[in-house]
């Protein structure tokens, strides 16, 4: 008989959807023969959003909100490219990479020249852009993705606020994650000392979607930690001055966690795109313009139904789309992600104490800190 041919499956991006495909494989809970894999992410490591706020109340080291996505492919025996990826040519199943030399001195993980990947699949899970659509100029603004630069940001704040009396950092955003954010930020900031202050630019409306009492629950954390609370748009920042729409407020720093916009690979793709450049993907994942192209968290925007760009949304939708990505690979029938109506939201408050949110349901306490602590650390142990 005929060996069937080998197949290649490319993922790229190492988002959520990625890792816990390699974590089955290693388990042998997925069956890979006659498939070629290769995996393609700018990083090393992917960091863990959910524990991000926590690093920077100083909570978590920087190794327990990290995933080792390089240790991740070995075990998996899945190849590995330490590369951006910038083009995606789904008329001719090619992947182009951005060739910068990520050399971590490894020599079997660094691709110092642009590479044309060439694929049978490709599944996309490579996150999503901050919005920074706002800004009237590209300044100083520094936008919460991607991730791991962001670390990095982080960290200078800290020197910056040490060698300061009076450090002014502003947080633009009106999303659980820039109330996160800002809680975080203000614990650590006024640990360094107490006259450093952080400002939360929100907008009109903060945590639109959210259940009005969950909604006056965070107002009242913002304001036990005396965290400014400015309900204008902020419109850009530069000579060390955020611009709103009715003030100008001195910043030694601001950060955006604005919401998203499609990666910045998505202009230079021939796959149907939606909304700020998402890739559009129908019930099972799978783009509505090229069948054997799948994409999923916040790189995906579904075109059936809404369903938000989320942390939980990449877990769940990433399970059933690694499920599909086989199936179609081996041309069997695919199953349909069918998103909770209502999923648990567990907002850190930057001390240990945390807000959850469940629908209409709402409450509070210290005891759901820890409960987060144990969901959120169980969840990145699982990839060790
Ligand atoms: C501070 C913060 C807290 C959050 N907390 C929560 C929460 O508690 N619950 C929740 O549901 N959501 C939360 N979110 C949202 C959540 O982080 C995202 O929705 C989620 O991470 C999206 O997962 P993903 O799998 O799409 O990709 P990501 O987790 O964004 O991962 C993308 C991966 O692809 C890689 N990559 C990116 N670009 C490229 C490229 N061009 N080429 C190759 N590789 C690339 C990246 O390095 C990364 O490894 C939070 C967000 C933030 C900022």
């Amino acid at each position: 008989m005929k060996p069937s041919p080998i197949k290649k499956l490319l993922l790229a991006g190492a988002g959520h959807a990625h890792i816990g495909m390699l974590r089955q494989i290693s388990d042998a809970s997925l069956d890979t023969s006659d498939i070629d894999i290769c995996l393609v992410s700018e990083q090393t490591q992917t960091i863990y959003s959910g524990m991000l706020p926590g690093w920077m109340a100083g909570h978590y080291q920087l190794d327990d909100i990290s995933i080792d996505t390089k240790s991740l492919c070995a075990r998996a025996g899945v190849r590995f490219i330490q590369q951006a990826i910038t083009q995606v040519h789904a008329a001719s199943n090619t992947v182009v990479t951005d060739g910068n030399d990520m050399s971590t001195g490894d020599e079997t993980l660094a691709d110092d020249k642009a590479l044309a990947l060439d694929y049978d699949v490709l599944s996309l899970n490579t996150g999503a852009d901050t919005d920074i659509r706002w800004l009237e100029s590209l300044a100083g603004v520094i936008a919460i993705r991607p991730l791991s630069a962001f670390i990095t940001h982080w960290q200078q704040i800290l020197a910056d606020a040490q060698q300061s009396d009076n450090y002014q950092l502003a947080i633009v955003g009106a999303g659980a994650a820039a109330t996160e954010l800002v809680m975080a930020a203000q614990v650590a900031l006024q640990h360094i000392n107490n006259n450093h202050q952080v400002t939360l630019v929100c907008g009109k409306q903060l945590l639109s979607g959210f259940n009005a009492r969950f909604q006056e629950r965070v107002i009242r954390q913002l304001h036990r930690h005396g965290i400014k609370i400015v309900y204008e748009r902020a419109i850009d920042y530069r000579n060390g001055h955020l611009s709103t729409t009715d003030d100008s407020l001195p910043m030694n720093a601001v950060i955006a966690a604005t919401g998203v916009v499609g990666a910045a690979w998505t202009i230079n793709t021939d796959l149907q795109t939606v909304d700020k450049g998402f890739v559009a993907v129908n019930n099972l994942q799978q783009s509505i313009s090229h069948p054997n192209v799948f994409a999923v968290g916040d790189v995906a925007t579904r075109v059936d139904k809404e369903v938000a760009h989320s942390g939980v949304h990449a877990v769940h939708g990433g399970a059933v789309e690694d499920d599909n990505l086989f199936a179609y690979l081996k041309g069997e029938s695919m199953q349909e992600y069918q998103p909770k109506a209502r999923t648990l939201y567990l907002l850190s408050c930057g001390d240990k104490y945390a807000i959850a949110s469940w629908g209409d349901w709402s409450l509070q306490g210290r005891g759901l800190w820890y409960l987060k602590r144990y969901i959120d650390k169980r969840f990145v142990k699982s990839y060790l």
